[in-house]
């Protein structure tokens, strides 16, 4: 096997878990690793924010070349600093058998050396950003260059488009980086023999999701539906617990286990199948008068691009609303924004617009209200009729967790878990787009680069986030259907136009 050189993605992928370093090494083609639309737009978006940073740093100098041209970019940077550029971007070293390209190299006044700026597109400095700049720290002081600050660089929550503070927030990282160095050098020797083993046997745990969801959860994680993981609302650290008293399977919990209502119909229902409480029907009294059906598809960007949002803000830029017409039919609305405008004022009006005649109207989590307190703040002049319609919401996602689980839902009380186990002809499976933040993605791509696809693909996009949308709604009306049979006794008002 020939020695692999780490790089900073990978000593941090490695300080996660050995395994998910070696399988990104030895098997950069998994499938698990290939970037889908979300994560690609992730990078696309951090790229954006990494040539904005670049702006606040005049005279500086980018290393423009081939990330695979180590050697090419090791003197490029060596010209720069010799040449007394002010600041270099992705200045590039190898020590330690550790390559690393600096987002920001930035000369301090008077020769006193240089600061690391380490840039992010998260709106927070955060722990995890500690070991990238650590690795750094190391190399560059392998590298003879005289780091004397560190910093990270990332978006400011109190920055808003399009101009109103600034875009970004230093935070001056050197204390906390310098008590972490001295662990770097055996670290990265821990990597490199490990590299040169066959795929080390690491097991399962709270590391999986920390920093961030580790990419083989499906290949290292028991798949098995009753296993602890898959307890209503776990959580990783509670699931950890449990792992470590040796309680691997949901059937294993002692029964005298503290657990939430909505667990122990879980537990019941995985021994009985379907499980109603007998309360369901006065739960939906609530629901019997003239209801609409509302969902939200948003887009959130790193660089906001609507007036007053700030970064990574959440916009609504799509609704789908389904009304009945009183004789079994039901009407639809729908709204997807168009070209890169403010698209909120015209959804605003369009939605309060389907929504009048509705007595309720029905959501599935708290996710359209908060939407539509977004729109109260960022189009004032509808600010009442905003209010009116968050007086008029009804969430129907608690009901249905208070009262009813199947065991199909395998521990998840989301719409795309509980409706085919419920409303067993109806699935996401039909769909091109499935799931909200593909479409968050996929919005975001026809209004702010539209002219960079194609015209057919832009059509046939819309429709696919359409009919996603619709989905969500049209889930919801018969969700409400199906929950209101297994009530049992349930006879529609007469004056009733829904259902
Ligand atoms: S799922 Fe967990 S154990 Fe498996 S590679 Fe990822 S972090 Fe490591």
């Amino acid at each position: 096997m020939t020695a692999q050189r780490l790089s900073k993605s990978r000593f941090v992928a490695g300080k996660q878990c050995h395994k998910l370093l070696w399988w990104k090494v030895h098997e950069p083609l998994a499938v698990e690793l290939q970037p889908d639309k979300v994560l690609q737009d992730r990078f696309d978006q951090g790229a954006q924010v990494g040539a904005l940073a670049r702006e606040r740093f005049p005279g500086g100098v980018l290393i423009d070349l081939p990330h695979d041209a180590v050697a090419e970019r090791v003197e490029a940077t060596r010209a720069a600093i010799d040449a007394g550029a002010p600041a270099i971007f992705e200045a590039s070293f190898v020590a330690d058998n550790t390559f690393v390209a600096v987002d920001v190299l930035l000369r301090e006044p008077g020769g006193a050396g240089w600061r690391l700026i380490e840039v992010k597109s998260a709106s927070s400095q955060k722990e995890e950003h500690l070991l990238d700049v650590a690795v750094q720290a190391h190399v560059l002081g392998l590298c003879d260059v005289n780091v004397v600050a560190m910093e990270v660089m990332h978006l400011s929550k109190d920055f808003r488009n399009p101009d109103r503070g600034e875009l970004f927030e230093r935070a001056d990282v050197t204390a906390q980086v310098r008590e972490l160095l001295p662990s770097v050098h055996p670290e990265l020797e821990a990597q490199l023999a490990m590299l040169g083993g066959a795929l080390p046997d690491v097991p399962v745990g709270l590391h999986c999701h920390e920093p961030r969801d580790c990419p083989f959860m499906e290949r290292c994680w028991p798949q098995e539906p009753d296993h602890i993981r898959r307890l209503y609302n776990v959580g990783p650290k509670k699931c950890r617990e449990y792992m470590v008293k040796g309680v691997h399977r949901i059937g294993d919990i002692p029964p005298k286990q503290k657990l939430s209502d909505a667990a122990k119909r879980q537990i019941r229902a995985m021994r009985e199948g379907l499980v109603v409480e007998p309360g369901l029907r006065e739960a939906l009294e609530p629901f019997d008068v003239t209801l609409g059906f509302l969902d939200f598809e948003t887009i959130q960007r790193a660089i906001p691009v609507w007036p007053g949002t700030a970064p990574w803000e959440q916009s609504a830029a799509q609704f789908s609303y389904h009304e009945s017409n009183g004789d079994g039919a039901y009407g639809h609305v729908e709204f997807l924004a168009e070209g890169a405008e403010d698209a909120r004022p015209l959804l605003a009006e369009r939605m309060i617009e389907a929504t009048s005649g509705a007595e309720r109207v029905v959501t599935y989590s708290a996710f359209e209200k908060t939407r539509i307190r977004g729109l109260q703040v960022s189009v004032p002049s509808l600010r009442a009729e905003l209010e009116e319609l968050e007086g008029k919401l009804i969430d129907l996602l608690p009901v249905l967790r208070d009262h009813v689980y199947h065991p199909e839902f395998h521990g998840s009380f989301s719409l795309k878990f509980v409706l085919t186990p419920l409303v067993p002809e109806l699935t996401y499976s039909d769909l091109v787009i499935v799931d909200g933040l593909v479409a968050s993605v996929e919005i975001a791509r026809l209004l702010f680069v539209a002219q960079k696809i194609p015209i057919e693909e832009r059509a046939r996009v819309r429709q696919d986030l359409l009919n996603y949308c619709e989905r969500d709604t049209w889930a919801m009306v018969k969700l409400l259907e199906r929950m209101r049979q297994l009530a049992g006794g349930w006879r529609p008002r007469p004056d009733l136009k829904l259902i």
